[in-house]
């Protein structure tokens, strides 16, 4: 095939799929636009996770009537007038790409009136094809509404996600925005329900509020540090919140949410040792530097920066953080022992109670039901897993230690009876007889938009699992009662704590959420490392191990015990092999 020039359709179509790849990229483009544009209110409004519309109107300078045409073709921008420039940008577009892209793959309308102006005006785009630009009557500021995107490029929505994780993504999206301008009135409505608002007055904290929950925001530290042209600002969680992804790590730099940057490893090294292995903190940071010691313009959708001077702004935001945490905590507090937020510390009586709880509850029950266990914890263990083994004791109060007719054993105490209590619940769960308790007065909890979407799809999964949450307004659940082994935890913590493993998996299979809700029930309430059992516990914790089907790793794949084999002893002590 001989070289040809594309025609500008296909041209601007191949450019368009640099910076509009998703719904949320049209929101994040008319978003910032608005922003350039001094708004003080911002509303945007989706259909359908935007496939069918996004509509964003905001009370900014408005665009005149003149340069309408101008503002939806390609490289046109009022923010950029010569390349020198481009190394000292300011406003969060420049490119003149955005209007371009959106009008080449959607049906958009764009409808504008400036201060000066006694009418507004408005311009269609059609699949790239600009209409004319007609007279009407709007009030000061822009309103663009993006319809049918991705109609004219079918390959594009194919590669959309589900509606819940396109959806998520724009809610993520507004969710930062609406934290990093507090001064600006957001509002986010799906269809007709609003799931995010905020009220403009310039209080983080209560952004923080309506976004974490009121417990979470008082919690949140405030960062505040500046040093040589840098400046940091925002709110980091105390190490006793945290989440188990990074999702939650959020930097701003000159304005412009950034999202691939080092800099999340400066922040995770401020914590170090304070965070449990594979926990994280939550935060909200906003970098100010010289546009002039950043170049923003390395990425399309300029989610990437570069700095200049790399390690200098490492470092200064490593040391920025850590001294905010010490300042508030002098002595590093130790990591909580539990994912479910901070407990005291229980009795080891108590404790022995509640995996004695588990078997009970279920024996109660299936008597009930008058029908034989199917694995009943008196039928003679299965020598198929696990061999007889003979107590020895425990040690450490962390490690039972336990002979077998093939050697020695080493137990671990928590992760053993998490698989003791996990097939036990999974049991309960396949016979839809999970022990349910109501709480005496229902807690309701709140949670970022993204989040409370997550959660609302699976109360039906949850509420199988002995749970009873129900809506209760925007991004509010209330939690109504919850499993009898939950009995006494915090229902708020436990419920961010499950929300986070929605989060880890985009469509996880209904199978495999419910195995999930399990497991983190049942590392809830196992016994910890650190806490002494009686011998009854102990030979009852290792009874009801010999009767597990998967009785060598706890329910997050762990070992629970290691064996040292005769054979393996012998050698050791030189007694076997060549001499
Ligand atoms: P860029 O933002 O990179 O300049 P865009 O294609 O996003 O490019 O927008 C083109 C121009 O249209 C902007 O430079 C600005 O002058 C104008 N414009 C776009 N959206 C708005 C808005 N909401 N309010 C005022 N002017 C706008
Ligand atoms: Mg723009």
């Amino acid at each position: 095939m001989s070289i040809r020039i594309l025609s500008s359709e296909v041209a601007s179509q191949i450019a368009a799929g640099e910076v509009v790849e998703r719904p949320a990229s049209v929101v994040k483009e008319l978003v910032e636009n608005a922003l350039d544009a001094g708004a003080k209110s911002i509303s945007i409004t989706i259909e359908e996770a935007g496939r069918r519309l996004i509509e964003v109107a905001d009370d900014g300078s408005g665009i005149p009537a003149d340069e309408l045409a101008l503002a939806v073709s390609r490289h046109a921008t009022s923010k950029l007038v010569s390349a020198k420039e481009l190394f000292s940008i300011s406003t969060l577009g420049f490119r003149g790409e955005a209007l371009a892209s959106i009008g080449s793959v959607s049906r958009m309308t764009i409808t504008s009136r400036v201060a000066d102006s006694a009418t507004g005006a408005r311009i269609r785009v059609e699949g790239g094809q600009e209409g004319k630009v007609e007279q009407v009557g709007a009030p000061v500021g822009t309103l663009v509404q993006v319809e049918n995107l991705f109609y004219n490029v079918p390959a594009r929505l194919k590669f959309l996600k589900s509606d819940t994780t396109e959806r998520r993504a724009i809610d993520t999206f507004i969710t930062r925005y609406a934290l990093a301008y507090p001064d600006v009135r957001f509002k986010l409505a799906e269809g007709k329900k609003v799931t995010l608002q905020t009220s403009g007055d310039g209080d983080q904290r209560a952004i923080l509020a309506t976004l974490y929950g009121v417990d979470t925001a008082k919690q949140m530290l405030e960062v505040i540090a500046e040093d040589e042209g840098l400046k940091l600002t925002g709110f980091i969680s105390p190490t006793s919140v945290t989440r188990s992804n990074r999702r939650e790590m959020t930097f701003f730099i000159n304005g412009r949410w950034v999202q691939d940057i080092p800099l999340n490893a400066a922040l995770t090294q401020a914590y170090h040792t304070m965070l449990m292995v594979g926990r994280y903190p939550l935060a909200m940071l906003f970098l100010d530097v010289d546009p002039e010691a950043v170049d923003v313009n390395v990425h399309p959708a300029k989610a990437e920066v570069r700095f200049r001077e790399q390690d200098k702004v490492f470092s200064f935001v490593q040391r920025a953080v850590r001294r905010a945490l010490l300042a508030y905590a002098p002595v590093p507090s130790l990591p909580p022992t539990t994912l479910w937020g901070s407990r005291p510390s229980s009795e080891p009586k108590e404790l022995g109670l509640d995996w004695k709880m588990a078997g009970e509850v279920e024996s109660e029950k299936l008597q009930v039901e008058g029908k034989p266990p199917a694995t009943d914890t008196k039928s003679p263990p299965s020598t198929f897993n696990l061999p007889l083994l003979r107590l020895i004791g425990q040690i450490g109060a962390t490690y039972l230690v336990a002979e077998g007719p093939d050697g020695l054993y080493l137990i671990d105490q928590h992760a053993a009876h998490e698989r003791v209590l996990f097939e036990k619940l999974m049991a309960q769960h396949d016979k839809r007889s999970i022990p349910s308790q109501s709480l005496l007065e229902p807690v309701s909890v709140t949670l970022p938009p993204a989040q409370a979407a997550l959660l609302g799809e699976q109360l039906e999964a949850l509420n199988h699992f002995g749970f009873q949450v129900e809506p209760f307004g925007p991004n509010t659940f209330q939690v109504r009662a919850m499993p009898t082994l939950f009995s006494g935890s915090d229902a708020s913590s436990a419920l961010r704590a499950l929300v986070e493993d929605f989060e880890e998996d985009e469509s996880p299979l209904q199978e495999e959420l419910e195995a999930r809700i399990a497991a983190r029930v049942c590392k809830r309430m196992a016994v910890k490392a650190g806490q002494t059992l009686s011998s009854d516990e102990q030979r009852a914790l290792l009874a009801d191990l010999e009767n597990c089907d998967s009785p060598r790793t706890c329910p997050h794949g762990r070992p629970t015990m290691i064996h040292l084999s005769v054979d393996m002893l012998e050698r050791q002590f030189g007694r076997k092999g060549p001499r």
